[in-house]
């Protein structure tokens, strides 16, 4: 079933999308503002995102950048009540595949999302497959391997995971790591970031081999693919 996830702070519109993409077979969810909208599809799997340009925190283009940035190819359609042409070439140069302007049919919602469904995906999803040495994940199957094992991580490990993974070597940040996994980033909760790392740990790496998440000390952690012995 085709998971779609609806940003749009406008209850009443996102309560009456869900319903109508309901009403059609698909596994339709809503979030009201950018920051969980991001956190949100980080940590699973959907098929297609719907968001909305104008919203609370970040906005849609903001949302699109950011996933994009973590390389994340969902399909993405934005909804705009900005008509004009620039607005749409903003919000496509951002990363979003399609546009719809409002106030708009649904009906012709429910032809965009259609045509998004009909693109070729099996080529994306074996692309998706990320590996670094011996750890791979898979976002679309939301599984994590460690030398062919499977490893059972909560959705945050995953979306944690999942950062480091699509840019081994880089030197993350607290603070970066809050905003992309979590949504968010209060300096309390600095701590969350050293308690996840320490889960991903125990889970990742081998008894008494050096860790694939190295700790840069002052400055943040960072994935390494080959850690050694
Ligand atoms: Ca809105």
């Amino acid at each position: 079933m085709m998971r779609i996830l609806i940003v749009e702070d406008e209850t009443r519109l996102a309560r009456r999308l869900a319903r109508v993409l309901r009403g059609e077979g698909y596994a339709a969810e809503t979030v009201g503002d950018g920051r969980s909208a991001l956190a949100r599809a980080l940590a699973e799997p959907f098929d297609l995102l719907i968001v909305d340009w104008m919203l609370p925190d970040l906005d849609g283009i903001q949302v699109v950048r950011r996933l994009r940035t973590a390389e994340m190819s969902v399909p993405i359609l934005m909804l705009t009540a900005r008509g004009q042409i620039e607005d749409r070439v903003t919000g496509l140069d951002a990363g979003a595949d399609d546009y719809l302007p409002k106030p708009f049919a649904l009906s012709e919602m429910l032809a965009r999302v259609r045509a998004i469904a009909r693109w070729p995906r099996d080529e994306k999803k074996t692309d998706l497959i990320l590996r670094a040495g011996d750890v791979s994940l898979d976002p679309v199957r939301h599984a994590v391997w460690r030398a062919e094992e499977p490893v059972d991580l909560s959705a945050k490990e995953f979306a944690l995971l999942a950062t480091f993974m699509q840019r081994p070597k880089q030197v993350f940040t607290r603070s970066v790591l809050l905003d992309t996994v979590w949504g968010g980033h209060d300096d309390n909760y600095g701590n969350v970031v050293d308690l996840y790392v320490s889960y991903l740990r125990k889970k990742l790496d081998h008894e008494g081999a050096r860790s694939h998440i190295r700790t840069v000390r002052g400055v943040g952690y960072t994935f390494d693919p080959q850690p050694g012995p």
